[in-house]
């Protein structure tokens, strides 16, 4: 009896099938990416039409038209080198009427700073 050893080249003939290529994954991953941001775009625009209420006129407004007021307050220097800076504080928003109002009895808007039209820091000391 002869043996006879077969060395394989499978290996080398084999092809990954098209699913398994990074090309293909890269390509899979574009259109998942380009579909989250559309999903995103359209989340964000319906967001833009939350409405806030001015306490002071009753008109409503969609945040997208409106300017976001960032609050800060000011912290006293104390000891050698503490305090003497700025924190952010609550945001408010200023309504068509010119009267301002604040968003802390809004839960949840204040996350939404980003979708409104302007964003206006303020730094106001109350002494
Ligand atoms: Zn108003």
């Amino acid at each position: 009896m002869e043996f006879q050893i077969i060395v394989s080249n499978q290996i080398e003939e084999w092809e990954p099938r098209r699913e398994d290529t990074l090309e293909f994954l890269d390509e899979e991953m574009r259109k998942v990416e380009a579909t989250l941001a559309d999903l995103k775009r359209r989340k964000d625009n319906l967001l833009k039409q939350t409405l806030v209420k001015c306490g002071w006129c009753g008109a409503e407004s969609e945040i997208g038209q409106l300017t976001y007021i960032q609050t800060h307050w000011y912290e006293h220097p104390y000891s050698c080198t503490g305090g003497d800076r700025w924190h952010p504080g609550e945001g408010q928003w200023k309504c068509a009427c010119g009267k301002r109002n604040r968003l802390f009895n809004k839960p949840g808007i204040e996350k939404l700073k980003r979708l409104f039209a302007n964003v206006e820091d303020v730094y106001e000391r109350s002494y």
